[in-house]
């Protein structure tokens, strides 16, 4: 699953407008995440993202 590390994240919103699905959504405070249950795991916000503030993370592994 993609996540949004958001100590490196800007918010600057690029990948928002960038997800196929819409499944990245603003939050109140600004920042974004991305709604798993969406997200079709396509990969197009990480290319997107100009801080590449977005991960993925393997659940099968329990560290990186
Ligand atoms: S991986 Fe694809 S569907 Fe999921 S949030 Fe990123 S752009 Fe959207
Ligand atoms: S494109 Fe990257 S830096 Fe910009 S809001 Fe999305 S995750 Fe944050």
């Amino acid at each position: 699953m993609y996540f949004i590390d958001k100590s490196i994240c800007t918010q600057c919103g690029e990948c928002a407008a960038s997800c196929p699905f819409e499944s990245i959504v603003e939050q109140e405070d600004g920042s974004f995440v991305i709604d798993a249950h969406i997200c079709t795991e396509c990969g197009e916000c990480q290319l997107n993202c100009p801080f590449e503030a977005i991960c993925e993370k393997d659940e099968n592994k329990e560290s990186a």
